[in-house]
C-alpha cells in the first residue's frame, strides 16, 4: 500500500471518484480514501438530471449505469400548495432528453469501482481526521484506517467528503447556511403501482416532498421541511407519517407501501465554504458548498465540479495560481445557478407567489420549458435570470418578486 501519490481525494462519492477516474486517466497516480465500505446508502432523492447524462458519457460509465436498468425520468409534476400543476418536460432537438433515477447505492458503487478499473488506489473504511501540512501548505492528509491511524502525503489534496466536510473544517473553512435551515427524511418503498416517469414535486405550506419512481413500483420518498417545523415529539418514523399527512395525494399513491429501506433523516443541509481552491487543496461537490435539493441539481454539481477540478489538477505543476484558477471556473460554472437555486427557493415559501408564478407558466409554455432546460442542467442558469423571463408576471404586478429577483443578482 503507497502512502504517497501525486494526488488525494478524499470521499468516493460522485465527485470524488469522478475525479479520481479523471486523473487516474491523465496518467497521476491518485489515492481515493472512503470512509464507508460499498455498496453503502446515501440519503438522496437519487435522481440523476439529464444534465449528468453527457457527463458520465465522458466518464466511461454510462453504459454500465444503463445495464443496472436505471428508470428514465422524462419530466417533472410540480402542483403548487392550491393545486396548480404544472408538467414540464427536457427542452432538446428531436427525442427529448432525459435523466435517471437510480438507488445511490448502486450509483455510487458502480462509479466507485469505476475508479479503481481505471487504476485508483481505493481505501474502504479509511476516515480522514486531520490536515498534514508544511508552513502555510496542505500536504497530505491523516486518516483512521480500521482503527489505525495512517498518514497519506500529495501534492494535492482534494476533499470531496460532502457536506459536513472534514477537509474544509479542517481548513477552518466550512460554515452552516445562517438562515436556510432545512431537514430531509428519506426512504424508498415498493407500491402497489407502477408510477411512470415522471418525477413528482408537491409544494407545501412549510416545505415540500418529492416522489422519485424507480420503476417495478419502486419510489423514493422525500420530505423536506424548516427545522423550526419539525414536529420533534415523537420518534422520527411517526415525524415523517405526520409531515406526509400534510400531503394527501403522496398519501393515496402511497396506499399500503412497504419500506425498501431504513429512514434517513439529514439537516441541516445547506453549507457552504469560504474559499473552494488553496495552497496544495482544493475542494468538490457538496464539500465546496449546498444549498437545497429541491432541484435534484447536487449530483451533476459533483460531476461537473470533478471535471473543473481534474483540468485544474492536470495542467502540469499544481501552482498557487493554477489552484485559484479553478476557484474562478468554479464560480463562473455554478453562481448563476445557485442563484437560481435561492430565487425558487424564496419563491416556494411563499404559497401565493407560488401560485403566482404557476399560473404563469401554465400560460407559458416556452418559459416553463426553460425553468426545466435550467434545473435538467441543458440550459444555462442565467437565462432565469434575465428580467424578461419574469417580465409578464412583473407586469401583472408582483412586486415581491421584483425585490426577489434583485436580491439574489
Ligand atoms: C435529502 C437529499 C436529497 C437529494 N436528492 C438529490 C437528487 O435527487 N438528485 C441530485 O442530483 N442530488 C440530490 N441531492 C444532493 C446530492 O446528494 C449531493 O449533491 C451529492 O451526493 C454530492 O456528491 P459528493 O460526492 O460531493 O458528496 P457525497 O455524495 O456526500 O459523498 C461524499 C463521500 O465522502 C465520504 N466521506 C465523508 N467524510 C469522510 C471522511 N472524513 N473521510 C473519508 N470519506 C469521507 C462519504 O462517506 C461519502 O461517500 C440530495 C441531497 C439530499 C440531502
Amino acid at each position: 500500500m503507497k502512502r504517497t501519490a501525486d494526488v488525494l481525494v478524499v470521499g468516493g462519492g460522485p465527485a470524488g471518484s469522478a475525479t479520481a477516474i479523471l486523473l487516474a486517466r491523465a496518467g497521476l497516480e491518485v489515492c481515493l480514501l472512503e470512509k464507508s465500505h460499498f455498496p453503502r446508502e446515501k440519503p438522496c432523492g437519487d435522481y440523476l438530471n439529464p444534465g449528468c447524462v453527457p457527463l458520465l458519457e465522458r466518464l466511461g460509465v454510462l453504459s454500465l449505469l444503463e445495464a443496472e436498468c436505471p428508470q428514465p425520468i422524462r419530466g417533472m409534476r410540480i402542483e403548487a400548495p392550491e393545486g396548480t400543476v404544472l408538467m414540464g418536460t427536457y427542452p432538446g432537438n428531436g427525442i427529448p432528453p432525459h435523466g435517471y433515477s437510480l438507488p445511490r447505492y448502486m450509483f455510487d458503487t458502480l462509479l466507485f469501482e469505476a475508479a479503481r478499473r481505471a487504476g485508483v488506489e481505493c481505501h474502504e473504511g479509511c476516515r480522514v481526521m486531520d490536515l498534514i501540512w508544511e508552513g502555510p501548505r496542505v500536504t497530505g492528509v491523516v486518516a483512521d484506517s480500521e482503527g489505525q491511524p495512517q498518514s497519506f502525503r500529495a501534492s494535492v489534496t482534494i476533499g470531496a467528503d460532502g457536506r459536513n466536510s472534514a477537509v474544509a473544517r479542517r481548513l477552518n473553512l466550512f460554515s452552516w447556511h445562517p438562515s436556510h435551515r432545512k431537514v430531509a427524511l428519506v426512504r424508498r418503498f415498493q407500491v402497489a403501482q407502477d408510477l411512470g416517469d415522471l418525477g413528482e414535486v408537491y409544494l407545501g405550506r412549510a416545505g415540500y416532498c418529492i416522489l422519485n419512481p424507480q420503476g417495478g413500483g419502486k419510489v423514493n420518498i422525500g420530505v423536506v421541511v424548516d427545522q423550526r417545523d419539525l414536529p420533534l415529539h415523537r420518534a422520527w418514523e411517526g415525524v415523517f407519517c405526520e409531515l406526509l399527512d400534510a400531503y394527501p395525494q403522496v398519501r393515496v399513491k402511497l396506499g399500503d407501501a412497504r419500506p425498501l429501506n431504513r429512514l434517513r433523516v439529514v439537516g441541516p443541509l445547506a453549507c457552504r465554504a469560504e474559499r473552494v481552491a488553496g495552497d496544495g487543496f482544493l475542494l468538490v461537490g457538496d464539500a465546496a458548498g449546498y444549498y437545497d435539493p429541491m432541484t435534484g441539481q447536487g449530483v451533476y454539481q459533483a460531476l461537473k465540479g470533478a471535471e473543473l477540478a481534474a483540468e485544474a489538477v492536470c495542467k502540469g505543476v499544481i501552482t498557487r495560481e493554477a489552484l485559484g484558477r479553478y476557484a474562478v471556473a468554479y464560480r463562473r460554472e455554478f453562481a448563476s445557478q445557485d442563484r437560481v437555486c435561492r430565487l425558487l427557493q424564496q419563491i416556494v415559501c411563499r404559497p401565493r407567489l407560488c401560485e403566482s408564478v404557476g399560473r404563469h407558466l401554465q400560460n407559458r409554455g416556452e418559459h416553463l420549458l426553460e425553468l426545466m432546460g435550467v434545473v435538467g442542467d441543458l440550459l444555462p442558469a442565467h437565462r432565469l435570470l434575465r428580467p424578461g423571463f419574469w417580465a409578464s408576471l412583473l407586469v401583472e404586478g408582483v412586486p415581491s418578486l421584483t425585490r426577489l429577483i434583485r436580491c439574489v443578482r
